[in-house]
């Protein structure tokens, strides 16, 4: 877990750091794990012996720096992404997270706002108050819907620099209109960022706010290849916005920020895109399961479009997830009252965490 020792205060930490508890989702050696939405599935051998080619080949220059510019890898994220994104509107960095710390760091900063609507993405505070913005944190409607005239108004009046919208929603699985996004950003005069992690698990016709981005120079598309792609260990994370957008992050990154294996590995397995996405409707069908089978044991699931399923309808979040961790099923306690947050699994992982679920009742 990531507790602070508390002779941290003791030293000379920045002021605004003080008190802040890191990201800490419990990483427990569990037979079944679905608490971090990771990709359950893991890569196909022939993609994997050909990433290992691709490292190989690249573990031969590695006494010299990285091409700093990722060059190829842009290439390939252009390519996947399709709607005529361009290398030059593409960005990438070691996880999306680092993606986000990049648009953080040169869009907010001390004196700065960023903003999102709450319950969402953990990660947005955090990251927003260690490049040392203030967070500001909107709500939503019935559901966890936001609808765009609501959003409109909450986001001009906060006027913050930079506005977070996760479409769709962690942890709450919710959809979010493009309607509500245009509507954001002619409300805004910041940047608005569209965090598209768990876009491949929406319904298959849904378009993406990539078809925005023409004319919009503040809107930014985030995507991750940790969830869909099943390479959360990799860390690769990219966006798309306007090129000028992307010279604005060459500021704030670290010289060669990706190295030239990250980047082996991740250009390899875009040319594999296809197999790498393959489990999709798999996890989609187990998703599916989840929402349907925890409703008939009584629970309230949520709309999802994406890799996991929050439920309401717990009468004791920490007491429920500690008898699942007792029977070696480890998901989270996203800190909503009376919900938990499941990742979509193998089939016999899904099958383990709806058969130790359904036991919690005999033996309440
Ligand atoms: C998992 C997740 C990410 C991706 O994080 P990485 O750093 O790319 O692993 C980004 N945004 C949201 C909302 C997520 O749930």
């Amino acid at each position: 877990m990531g507790g602070v020792s508390p002779r941290l205060d003791d030293l000379p930490l920045r002021d605004d750091l003080r008190g802040m508890t890191p990201y800490g989702a419990p990483q427990a050696p569990l037979p079944v794990a679905l608490n971090v939405n990771e990709n359950t599935h893991p890569v196909p051998q022939d993609v994997a012996d050909d990433i290992m080619d691709s490292i190989a080949l690249a573990l031969r220059d590695v006494n010299r720096y990285p091409d700093r510019e990722f060059t190829a890898l842009r290439e390939g994220f252009a390519e996947y992404l399709g709607h005529g994104v361009t290398r030059e509107q593409i960005w990438a960095a070691n996880g999306s997270n680092e993606v986000l710390q990049h648009v953080l760091q040169a869009f907010a900063g001390p004196g700065r706002t960023a903003f999102g609507f709450g319950p969402t993405y953990s990660m947005y505070p955090l990251l927003t108050r260690a490049t040392g913005a203030e967070w500001v944190a909107g709500t939503r409607g019935a559901d966890y819907v936001v609808d765009a005239a609501d959003a409109a108004a909450q986001v001009a009046d906060a006027a913050t620099d930079v506005v977070f919208l996760c479409s769709p929603n962690n942890p709450t699985g919710t959809p979010l209109g493009l309607d509500v996004i245009e509507a954001v950003y002619e409300a805004s005069r910041g940047v608005v960022v569209v965090d598209e992690a768990y876009f491949e698990f929406a319904p298959r016709d849904e378009r993406s706010a990539l078809t925005l981005l023409p004319g919009r120079e503040r809107l930014v598309v985030s995507r991750t290849m940790s969830k869909a792609f099943a390479f959360a260990g990799a860390r690769v994370g990219y966006l798309a916005a306007d090129p000028a957008f992307v010279d604005a992050l060459r500021l704030v990154r670290l010289p060669y920020h990706l190295s030239a294996l990250t980047q082996a590995a991740a250009s390899a397995a875009l040319r594999h895109a296809p197999t790498m996405l393959r489990m999709v409707d798999d996890i989609v069908a187990q998703r599916d399961r989840i929402s349907a089978t925890v409703e008939a044991l009584g629970y309230v699931p949520h709309t999802t479009w994406t890799n996991f399923v929050l439920f309401g309808g717990v009468t004791d979040p920490a007491v429920t997830w500690q008898r699942l961790y007792d029977r070696g099923v480890l998901i989270r306690d996203v800190g909503i009252p009376h919900h938990l947050r499941v990742t979509a699994g193998t089939e016999d992982e899904t099958t383990a965490f709806l058969d130790a679920l359904a036991s919690l009742e005999s033996d309440a």
